[in-house]
């Protein structure tokens, strides 16, 4: 292998990168290398350290298909030992010679004549592989709001993406603005911790019970010594899973029980009607991401905590100004503000052939065929890419849809001696316009609320319209007939 030539590059260390490296070396491909910008591989799982941070979609399916994990210790595992997981089957399949770390891409250009692309690197290094694979996360840039003064504000201030752990809570006054899902992960834990917790929420989300209990040493090791157990255990997770996608893809009144079970939760956990009031959604469930959570609520209930609703107005030196002019002293401002989701994508310094920029490619909005690849972008793929996400159950299940459909058209390249394949414009017309005609009718559209999952345009960009086994049987095997391949 030629190190700064390899055949294949793939981009990031999360699921997706991960992934893909390890199916690449199973399906005998061996000359790539895996860029990543941080020190460690985990992409999510090693940015996010706040305190309760854990994975919301069952543990079980929560993981590679290939590599199941029959230790899980609860059903929703804390980020360590997800974090953990990673390193361990980096380590089973070898897959750590492959890996640059501190390695941040910044522009990729595709070269015609030498059929390669340039990926260059932020200290100058440009590598030169065939095909690029781009993992770079969709949940990564941490999103800051604007906030008026605070460029004045004494105290520190922090995202709950860049933990800062050298800041002790203990005895502190704290504002946390944002209410999203990690924000419902991290609360719970400091509210306990914190002198007082004052929450600015813009829009409450819908919150359900979480399912989450610890795994008996003797059921894991059911799981481990019973041929089949913890397969069919995720494939029980995965139909009840899917069954949520009805209500969010066909008909939100379907999605009736689902509500019905959040609002009764509201009610057992909070007795006072005024606050019951302020977390009560005023959408349809599944709009925003349905959360799960046990002790939100009650931490919502503390004496030391107020929720605020009416926004923020200012911050000055030592203090947070509410819209309804409430002064908040505060020393510390924690961000749970999420992510830039399609900006991610958008913003990407990415070439094509004929100098065509990405941005060009997407002035009315990022789309991709199968959510993979774009017209006009040779032997490049986008994992987890534009409408790949999901609402209802484990993206590591998208992921691993498309790092088949990346195989198999590395195998038509291979097979038929070409140089590159990328998709017909027709066929990604064909396959977004039916995509967004049932994005039209779903809830996160209709369902009356504003998300991270729409662009400025208020369209959405971000998720899967259908079933997980919908996108698997139209997208796991590349069809020839909608690729063109240049010699
Ligand atoms: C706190 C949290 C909890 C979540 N829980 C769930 C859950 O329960 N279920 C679920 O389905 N999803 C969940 N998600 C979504 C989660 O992001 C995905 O499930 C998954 O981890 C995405 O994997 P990825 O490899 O695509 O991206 P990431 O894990 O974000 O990895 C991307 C990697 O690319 C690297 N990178 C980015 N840009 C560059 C560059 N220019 N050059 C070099 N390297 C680069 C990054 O450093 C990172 O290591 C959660 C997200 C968060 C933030």
């Amino acid at each position: 292998m030629s190190e700064r030539a390899p055949a294949i590059v793939i981009i990031g260390s999360g699921f997706a990168g991960l992934g893909m490296a390890i199916q690449l070396k199973k399906s005998g491909f061996h000359d790539f290398v895996i860029l990543e910008k941080s020190n460690a591989l985990g992409g999510t799982w090693y940015d996010n350290t706040y305190p309760g941070c854990a994975c919301d979609v069952p543990s079980h399916m929560y993981s590679f298909s290939f590599d199941l994990n029959p230790g899980w210790t609860r059903m929703f595992a804390p980020q360590p030992e997800i974090r953990a997981y990673m390193e361990r089957v980096a380590d089973k399949h070898a897959i750590r010679p492959h890996l640059r770390f501190g390695s941040h891409v910044e522009a990729m250009e595709y070269d015609d004549a030498a059929k390669r692309w340039n990926v260059s690197l932020a200290d100058g290094t440009v590598f030169t592989p065939k095909a690029v694979v781009s993992g770079i996360g969709a949940l990564h840039i941490p999103s800051y709001p604007d906030l008026p003064g605070i460029e004045k504000f004494q105290g520190t201030v922090f995202h709950s993406a860049e933990w800062n752990h050298d800041y002790d809570l203990t005895g502190k006054r704290v504002a946390v603005i944002g209410t999203g899902a990690s924000a419902i992960q991290f609360v719970p834990k400091i509210a306990k911790q914190v002198d007082h917790l004052a929450l600015f929420q813009r829009t409450p989300p819908w919150i359900q019970p979480k399912p989450d209990v610890s795994i008996p040493a003797p059921v894991r090791s059911a799981f481990q010594r019973v041929p089949g157990a913890a397969r069919a255990f995720r494939a029980g997770i995965y139909w009840g899973l899917e069954a949520r996608a009805v209500g969010f893809t066909i008909d939100p009144r379907l999605s009736g029980p689902m509500e019905s079970l959040a609002r009764r939760h509201i009610k057992r956990q909070i007795a006072d009607p005024e606050l019951r009031a302020k977390v009560t959604p005023d959408y349809t469930i599944g709009c925003k991401r349905v959360l799960l959570s046990n002790d939100y609520y009650p931490a919502l209930t503390r004496d030391n905590v107020d929720v605020q609703t009416s926004g923020v107005r200012e911050v000055r030196e030592n203090s947070v100004i509410a819209a309804d002019g409430t002064e908040y002293e505060v020393d510390a401002i924690i961000y749970g503000t999420g992510f830039k989701v399609t900006d991610a994508l958008a913003e990407q310094r990415i070439v094509g052939r004929d100098g065509r920029k990405i941005q060009e490619a997407w002035a009315n909005g990022i789309e991709a065929y199968r959510g993979t690849s774009v017209p006009g972008f040779p032997n490049l793929f986008l994992l987890l890419g534009p409408n790949t996400g999901l609402g209802h159950n484990s993206v590591v299940f998208m992921i691993e849809v498309q790092i088949q459909h990346v195989l198999s058209c590395l195998r038509l390249v291979q097979e038929s001696g070409a140089d590159a394949i990328e998709p017909k414009p027709e066929a990604l017309r064909a396959f977004n316009d039916k995509l967004h005609k049932r994005l039209r009718k779903a809830v996160w559209s209709e369902g009356g609320c504003q998300s991270w999952y729409l662009d400025d345009s208020g369209v959405n960009r971000t998720l899967w319209p259908g079933h997980t086994f919908e996108f698997w049987a139209g997208t796991r095997k590349a069809r020839e007939e909608d690729y063109t391949l240049t010699y």
